[in-house]
């Protein structure tokens, strides 16, 4: 397949979102830890005030990170820092992405699908990790497919989605470069670990006027790319804030 890409310098349309909930959607609150409700609730608002005060607009987005329950998705040795705008490790060498940077990373994905479009969505992950983007991207979008290489990662993911009862949102394993063509195209895909180039299975596998968003990393480091496939064979890209995510990698283990 041949591709074009054209550098787009121009800024991107940000949607004004509604705080409507999807409708096909079975969520129940999650259970909490005795004695973590209240504290928690509050250190997410916090959270949530940090993430707009950086820039992040998409009220949906936001009422996103509101409701999931970020200390549930780390050890719980690091629970107490789970509504500090940080990454923090999840093991195997591996990092929950900062929540500054998942909702952006969301928002920019999240920028041409409006209103009921968001309900219809198929969306894909790359990079699963503890499953705490994927979670949120489900209270986003009408459906989400996750992928991750590290066996014992997906487990744990499995576990923590499944306190919060998304019956939107599915977990699979294996190698991510090549996408998960089963359920392709793909209405808005995002990548969460850095790659030198968007691996070409994943770009095919976008609908004509979706668009991605990745980490990628040049020679002055890692920077977000937000790319839009706009025909059968041309993407255009843009280059957005700079990051720093663990490496995409290939193969399972
Ligand atoms: N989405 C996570 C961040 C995960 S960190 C969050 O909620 O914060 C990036 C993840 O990408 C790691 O778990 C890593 O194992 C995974 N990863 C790296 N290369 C991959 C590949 N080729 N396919 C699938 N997952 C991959």
């Amino acid at each position: 397949m041949t591709r074009r890409l054209v550098a787009a310098a121009q800024p991107l349309a940000r949607t004004g979102a509604t705080s409507r909930r999807p409708a096909l959607r079975r969520v129940v609150e999650p259970p909490t830890p005795s004695g973590m409700g209240l504290a928690s609730d509050r250190a997410r608002d916090r959270m949530v005030e940090t993430i707009a005060g950086n820039g992040v607009r998409d009220g949906e987005v936001l009422a996103a990170m509101r409701f999931v329950p970020r200390h549930l998705f780390v050890d719980a040795a690091l629970a107490s820092r789970a509504y500090e705008d940080v990454s923090l490790p999840i093991g195997h060498a591996q990092t929950i992405s900062r929540p500054t940077t998942v909702a952006r990373m969301i928002e920019l994905v999240a920028a041409d699908l409006p209103g009921e479009r968001r309900r219809e969505a198929r969306v894909l992950e790359i990079g699963t990790g503890c499953g705490y983007q994927a979670a949120v991207m489900a209270r986003v979008f009408g459906e989400v497919i996750s992928i991750e290489r590290i066996r014992g990662l997906h487990e744990a993911a499995r576990g923590n989605v499944r306190t919060q009862r998304l019956a939107n949102l599915r977990l699979v394993f294996g190698d991510g470069r090549m996408g998960v063509p089963q359920a392709a195209p793909y209405d808005a895909v995002i990548i969460a670990a850095a790659c030198d180039q968007v691996p070409e299975a994943v770009l095919g596998q976008m609908r004509i006027g979706s668009s991605l968003v990745a980490p990628v990393a040049g020679s002055a480091g890692q920077s977000l790319h937000r790319i839009e496939r706009v025909g059968e064979r041309d993407w255009r890209v843009a280059v957005m804030d700079p990051v720093h995510f663990v490496p995409l990698r290939g193969g399972t283990t």
